[in-house]
């Protein structure tokens, strides 16, 4: 396996960038799908969820109200803290079992993890960062996720800023242009992962973290 990171912020075009490195043939562990998933009606996180936050995050069919939990978690430290204490482990988990499926092939797989430079992980063979101007991700996000505005400047000012995450590139795809020159670097990117050398076998797992690499 060559273990690529891939980040960039809120809004930057990394699921973009994923599909286009799938067609290549890249195995994508995408944390956020992950997250969506473990979270779908019935999951068992969400009983986790609903003992630390309450009944009133979860609606009559069983299925979570993101709004409401994001209003709990953006307005009290405490609670953000313990929110990511429960959904933290859930999908580094998840994400290192999809791993383990691919780790012993000759496959690029891509971890798409937008809070890479905030949480780093060991043995990656490469980084990869997806670069936008604030202002071009605030568009994209009002224009085709019906973000607010307002919302969309918050939720990136809480994020790494642009500089921190390029300090750990590798390769930087400048997404600020339309979608046949992102393709272009795509192609450009996924040359340069193609050749690079395999992982070490505890790669992917979260720098601190000494417990990941252990599979009980
Ligand atoms: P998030 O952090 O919310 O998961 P993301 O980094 O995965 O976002 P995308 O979903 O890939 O970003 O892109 C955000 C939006 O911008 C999408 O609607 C996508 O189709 C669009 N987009 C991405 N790249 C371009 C581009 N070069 N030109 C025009 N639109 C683009």
């Amino acid at each position: 396996m060559i273990l690529i990171g891939l980040t960039g912020g809120i809004g930057s075009g990394k699921s973009t960038v994923s599909s286009l490195l799938a067609k290549h043939g890249a195995v994508i562990i995408d944390a956020d799908a992950i997250t969506r998933e473990l979270q779908a009606p019935g999951a068992p996180l969400l009983t986790v969820l609903a003992e630390r936050f309450g009944a009133h995050i979860l609606d009559t069919e069983g299925g979570l109200i993101r709004e409401e939990l994001a209003k709990i978690a953006f307005s009290d430290p405490d609670a953000l803290k313990d929110l990511n204490k429960i959904v933290h482990p859930a999908v580094a988990k998840e994400m290192d079992r999809r791993m383990t499926e691919v780790r012993d092939t000759d496959k690029v797989v891509v971890l798409d993890i937008p809070l890479l430079a905030e949480n780093p992980r060991k043995g990656l063979c490469g980084v990869v960062v997806v670069d936008v101007p604030v202002d071009v991700a605030v568009s994209r996000l009002t224009e085709f996720r019906g973000m607010k505005e307002d919302d969309a400047r918050s939720r990136i000012a809480k994020q790494a800023s642009r500089e921190e995450r390029l300090k750990i590139a590798d390769q930087v795809i400048d997404n600020s242009g339309d979608l046949s020159t992102l393709s272009t670097q795509v192609d450009a990117v996924w040359a340069w992962a193609a050749q690079l050398p395999p992982a070490v076998h505890d790669a992917g797992s979260r720098e601190g973290d000494e417990s990941a690499t252990d599979k009980s």
